[in-house]
């Protein structure tokens, strides 16, 4: 099965992961409430994937959310 992780801004699948089963665990879909599995995990049956809505670096940087990880990177550096 690909895992299609699609970004919720710009549409675009930056990554493809192609997994012989879903382990919710290892792909961290664990730690989803059921709402949000629903707003964020599309499981598509005609094409045996599953989308995955996330953001992409690009738009992570352009919405400054980057901001709060550069800072506890460079806390880690430090
Ligand atoms: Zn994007």
């Amino acid at each position: 099965m690909k895992i299609y992780y699609t970004c919720d801004c710009c549409g675009e699948a930056f990554d493809v992961l192609e997994v012989e089963n879903i382990d919710e665990n290892k792909l961290g879909f664990d730690c989803l409430n059921s709402d949000e599995r629903r707003d964020i995990l599309k499981y598509d049956a005609l094409t045996n994937s599953l989308k995955v809505l996330s953001l992409c670096d690009a738009c992570i940087e352009e919405l400054g959310l980057a901001d709060e990880n550069t800072t506890i990177n460079y806390g880690f550096v430090h």
